[in-house]
């Protein structure tokens, strides 16, 4: 068990948000610029996906996904994510991995098993960690917690254009219907859903460059109060 109290030492800036919303490429960049560590958490709950999919595991078996969970062989490489010794970067970038993340993300098990090692990434100097639950459950005393959004059709605009920008053939209409989807799924479940919590600050970068969103956080986290827990 990691003791929540020994992370107060650490600085956390906790960046949760929807599906697209570009909080991964702001919370690159927020830990690039302050020289901080980089916690993608949406990346552990696709790894479980496609392991459970790669070992025919059905989504809902949730005793059987939180051993997958538990006994996930993976390291982060830069950007490269190795699982298994296989390189598997772009295939959990998969619209149908990002689904089936969304469906066994909402099963208690699999969320405990994964919270020890997201909260190990917690060393100094700092971590910024996106997700959905990062500022609520994972880091609860992260000195800046930012709620990071933009409308769904914002969001659809900027996934499909990296899609494209990639060769991959997309169509707008269904990647705005499934954002939608998920957004319903993540909001809805019972545990750790996607919300805004009161002590978060809200970031909506529907009108807004990557540039000016990373300025953003920087200049909430340098006026932040230190929080803790006991
Ligand atoms: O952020 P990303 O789209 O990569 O996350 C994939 C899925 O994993 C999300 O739709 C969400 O259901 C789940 N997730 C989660 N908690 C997190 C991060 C991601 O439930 N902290």
């Amino acid at each position: 068990m990691v003791e929540l109290a020994s992370l107060n030492s650490v600085s956390i800036i906790t960046i949760d948000g929807p599906s697209a919303s570009g909080k991964g490429t702001v919370a690159q960049k927020v830990a690039s610029r302050l020289g901080f560590h980089y916690l993608d958490s949406g990346a552990l709950y696709r790894l479980v996906a496609l392991a459970a999919l790669n070992s025919s595991t059905l989504l809902d078996a949730e005793t059987d996904i939180a051993r997958i969970a538990a006994t996930l062989d993976v390291s982060f490489e830069g950007e490269k994510i190795v699982m298994s010794g296989i390189d598997v970067t772009e295939a959990i970038r998969q619209e149908r991995i990002g689904t089936a993340a969304s469906k066994i993300s909402a099963l208690s098990q699999v969320r405990q098993a994964l919270t020890e090692r997201q909260q190990a990434y917690a060393q100094a100097p700092g971590l910024v960690a996106d997700g959905r639950d990062m500022g609520s459950v994972i880091f609860p005393m992260a000195k800046t917690k930012i709620f990071l959004t933009a409308s769904a059709e914002v969001r659809a605009e900027r996934r499909y254009k990296q899609l494209i920008g990639k060769g991959i053939s997309a169509n707008l209409h269904d990647i705005l219907r499934d954002i939608r989807d998920r957004d319903v799924r993540d909001s809805a479940r019972s545990i750790a859903p996607l919300q805004q919590h009161a002590d978060s600050v809200l970031l909506d970068t529907s009108h807004m460059t990557i540039e000016e969103a990373v300025n953003f956080v920087v200049k909430v986290f340098e006026t932040s109060e230190p929080k803790t827990v006991n």
